[in-house]
């Protein structure tokens, strides 16, 4: 799900910290741990800033010497030293980053409150440089010119327009201007991610066994795990996350406490508490909106989409507006369907049909119409069974291997994988974290504490991946069975992976794709976890080892198309949402929630009993992840991987090997040396097609004209440069 914008770049800005420079400090020694990933043992809270702070002043050493040679600028002198530059500062914040996002505690969060604004002055620092900038003007300017290959031209285009976008040719004022808005807007997206996750730790919900009986038991033997854990006032403890939360939705008969969790869940970041975000997203869109204007846009939209391969807000509103009204529709024949049953339970004429029923209505359709009770099957779906499957997977698509390895981890439920290619090379180490703790932010996502890189000598260091997720965990008496929604979820942090550990480019900087894109690698993997071929080698009976039923797999598809209007519409509510928020052009206060509710219900017909999937003060995707006037990327990514998987499709064999190949050489090994699109059609041949993502969310309708390729304006340059994607 989400993605940090890479922090690059560095004056020292803290003050005198001698005593904690001297101290021994991991980021200071070469790593001798196996395949040089980082000494998590050894890596404490207090080492951070001492390294931020010699790696930011190294980094500074660097460009100061870029800047002070006297030979004229080249792409070699000026560009790839660029390129090479700030290695440290980029280990230790892709360090950072992900233990803050997946092992946080109040010191690192602390930390990060304080890091944070320090690296994004760094980063305009250099961006906005001129002497650097005047440099790489001069190599910008002659580039076709020069003897310099492709991969040198686009490089050298990243980083100039990466400068522009940064405000290089801003004036002094403007740009000074600019600095303190980039440094305040990074302190304020990290209190908004510290509230969300305070919002969701501070609420408890403890039910007694009456109150519990509709439920399965597995979900009762996790509540039950959970608050003894707590050591609360209750027997089951029922909390605001996902792995707790939508089981909860899904089978308790008992309205009142659904209503109650639903709501609390709904107002996080909303309670008039300390933890209220709206003061904040005020400022921070506030902020956005000035940046966007003195760098010549109308609106922040306007500025992050211009970068994507959508190329404007208005590309990313025809797709949005075209997936609505069907999925309205659809929702619409959901909600008929739910209130018949709704009736039965209250009957009563003032009974009204409300959000927290959906989970639960939705399920006793999903029931009823297509027999499928996602209880009876979870025990096909282990959690090691699954991770087996997708190893497998892998293995068939690529040719390659994984073998658990005994290296250092930050915390002990967290394991790891040597992955091979299929000449039994090293590919890189691959970290699996896969339950909720007080310290890890929701969701699921990706990242990396080592990027591939290609040193001096010519030689490539591997990748040192990490999955982190929320997946239900495993009790005392059953190991962990994942809903259907965790086994896909599994499939695409895999893809991300998949995609990190194939990326073999010679220049950091053209390792980062367009937002809009970087998707279609983990969505195109979930495509096949629930097929049939798939489903017959890994969902297999924990206890029994049967190989899933038939009748299952047929239910299982049946259904596949269950519930889709709801998806849909809470899905693109939100990217509405995101694009509504970051499209406005003149900021005045904005009243949060009238906002949403003026956009969503009174324009565009949203149905009451459906709430966006993010309602702004929780939003962290765009006020504290990276993905501002990005949540589109979703589902313009799955344009793209819907089309893609076609191509396995078309050749009869969905594990065709002619086909992954290909899809690893033109797509997932080429980083972002090409913009999205070139690298696209040297997969398939041509422009996506947008036919198969409708009819994979069952809205598809025959077109009068055709009017399915999708229309994008290639855009060069990808400057949001992507660490940890959701
Ligand atoms: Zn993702």
């Amino acid at each position: 799900m989400k993605r940090l914008a890479v922090i690059l770049l560095a004056i020292s800005m803290f003050s005198c910290k001698e005593q904690a420079e001297q101290l021994p400090n991991p980021f200071f020694e070469q790593w001798s741990t196996p395949y040089g990933v980082p000494p998590f043992e050894s890596i404490k809270a207090y080492h951070y800033e001492p390294a931020f702070e010699r790696a930011m002043s190294l980094h500074n050493e660097e460009i100061a010497a870029i800047v002070a040679q006297s030979e004229q600028p080249t792409f070699e002198n000026t560009i790839a030293a660029m390129d090479r530059s700030g290695r440290m500062l980029s280990d230790v914040a892709n360090v950072f980053g992900m233990i803050c996002a997946a092992e946080t505690n109040e010191q690192l969060q602390e930390l990060e409150g304080k890091i944070m604004p320090q690296l994004a002055v760094h980063n305009d620092a250099i961006l906005m440089n001129e002497a650097l900038f005047e440099r790489v003007k001069a190599v910008y300017q002659t580039r076709l010119s020069k003897d310099i290959d492709a991969d040198q031209i686009r490089l050298t285009e990243k980083i100039y327009d990466d400068f522009v976008r940064s405000g290089a040719l801003l004036s002094g004022e403007n740009k000074a201007r600019l600095k303190q808005i980039n440094e305040e807007l990074s302190a304020l997206s990290v209190r908004f991610g510290s509230n969300v996750l305070a919002e969701n730790n501070n609420f408890v919900m403890y039910l007694d066994d009456k109150q519990v009986a509709s439920l399965p038991a597995s979900v009762k033997d996790a509540a039950k795990e959970k608050a003894a854990e707590l050591e609360g006032s209750g027997k089951y403890a029922f909390t605001l996350h996902k792995s707790s939360l939508i089981p909860f939705l899904t089978f308790s008969s008992e309205r009142s406490s659904r209503e109650e969790i639903y709501r609390a869940y709904l107002n996080r970041g909303n309670n008039g508490n300390e933890y209220d975000n709206k003061q904040i997203i005020n400022d921070m869109i506030r902020l956005r909106t000035e940046k966007a204007k003195l760098l010549g846009y109308k609106s922040y939209a306007e500025y992050v989409v211009s970068d994507q391969m959508a190329a404007t807000p208005k590309a990313v509103y025809t797709l949005l507006n075209e997936v609505w009204e069907p999925a309205l529709d659809r929702a619409k024949e959901e909600l008929a369907d739910m209130t018949e049953l709704f009736k039965r339970d209250f009957p009563q004429d003032d009974a009204k049909f409300e959000s927290w029923d959906w989970w639960y209505y939705a399920e006793k359709v999903r029931q009823q119409k297509y027999s499928l009770n996602e209880e009876n099957i979870r025990p096909y779906f282990s959690l090691d069974n699954t991770r087996q499957g997708i190893f497998n997977l892998a293995n068939r698509l690529f040719g390659i291997t994984f073998r658990p390895v005994n290296v250092p981890i930050y915390h002990n439920e967290v394991s790891a994988y040597e992955v091979l290619d299929k000449d039994e090379s090293h590919m890189g180490i691959l970290y699996f974290d896969f339950h909720p703790r007080a310290g890890k932010g929701q969701g699921a996502w990706c990242g990396y504490y080592r990027e591939q890189r290609y040193e001096t000598d010519g030689s490539r260091t591997a990748p040192v991946v990490g999955i982190v997720c929320n997946f239900t965990r495993p009790t005392s008496s059953t190991p962990s069975l994942l809903t259907l929604d965790e086994v896909t979820t599994l499939f695409h942090e895999f893809g991300h992976a998949l995609h990190f550990l194939f990326t073999d480019v010679r220049y950091n900087g053209l390792i980062g794709v367009e937002g809009d894109f970087v998707e279609l690698p983990s969505q195109i993997m979930e495509n096949w976890a629930l097929t049939s071929e798939m489903l017959r080698t890994y969902a297999t009976h924990y206890r029994t080892g049967e190989v899933i039923r038939d009748q299952y797999i047929t239910r299982i598809q049946n259904s596949s198309l269950f519930n889709q209007g709801f998806n849909t519409t809470e899905l693109i509510a939100a990217a509405l949402s995101d694009m509504d928020i970051h499209s406005i052009e003149n900021y005045t206060s904005i009243d949060v929630d009238g906002f949403e509710y003026n956009a969503l219900y009174q324009s565009r017909a949203m149905l009451p009993q459906i709430e966006p999937r993010y309602k702004y003060p929780y939003f962290a995707h765009i006020f504290s992840g990276g993905y501002s006037a990005g949540y589109y990327f979703y589902i313009w990514a799955e344009v793209l991987d819907k089309d893609a998987f076609e191509a396995f499709r078309e050749t009869g064999d969905l594990f065709d090997r002619r086909t992954a190949d290909a899809l690893r050489r033109e797509i997932l090994s080429k980083g972002g040396s090409r913009d999205g699109m070139s690298l696209y059609k040297a997969f398939r041949g041509q422009a996506p097609d947008k036919s198969a993502m409708l009819k994979a969310r069952g809205l598809w309708k025959e077109p009068e004209v055709d009017s399915t390729q999708m229309v994008v304006k290639p855009t060069i340059t990808d400057m949001l440069k992507m660490k940890k994607l959701n």
